[in-house]
């Protein structure tokens, strides 16, 4: 197995039907938190990202997005430095496009999924979100909060809202 593949992960919850939507948020912010550090290649801050897509409530499976480079590409860790155009690292894709693209790929339904992210997504992101059919996006810290976000959210008639119940950094 790749350092590409063993990086990534799925898990389907053995609990199918019985968890409430506060239950999985709780579950998924807790899986984010757990592994947002170790998921994360790139060097830049001003903290690391990750995303989880949580399926449908069908499946009950999670995809989770970390930030790594093209398959057999150092990350930004290996080589000691950022591929940096116009301030921006761009080695990697984000967390969240990344766990939207790997969950297409292995061949989940992205549309009508929620998307969990450590940080609120960029805008870029956000967009890609709305394409995909994401009907939620949950995030725990806020680093981008841009106006166009906010007005793509909106626009879309998406839901965008704050975790409220995690209390660790
Ligand atoms: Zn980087
Ligand atoms: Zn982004």
């Amino acid at each position: 197995m790749s350092e590409y593949e063993r990086f990534e992960f799925k898990q389907i919850f053995n609990a199918a039907g019985s968890m409430t939507r506060d239950e999985y948020d709780s579950y998924c912010v807790n899986i984010l938190a757990s592994h947002v550090d170790d998921r994360y290649t790139c060097l830049r801050g001003p903290r690391p990202s990750g995303a989880i897509l949580l399926i449908d409530d069908d499946y009950h499976s999670v995809v989770y997005g970390g930030v790594y480079p093209p398959k057999g590409s150092p990350s930004c860790k290996e080589v000691g430095k950022c591929m940096i155009v116009d301030n921006h690292c761009v080695r990697s894709i984000h967390a969240e496009v990344r766990a939207i693209v790997h969950a297409a790929a292995i061949g989940y339904p992205v549309y009508e999924s929620t998307l969990y992210s450590w940080n609120k997504p960029c805008y870029n992101c956000t967009i890609t979100a709305i394409a995909a059919g994401v009907k939620r996006i949950v995030y725990v810290h806020i680093v981008y909060n841009e106006e166009k976000t906010q007005q793509a959210i909106q626009n879309a008639g998406i839901i965008c809202e704050k975790y409220e119940g995690y209390i660790g950094e």
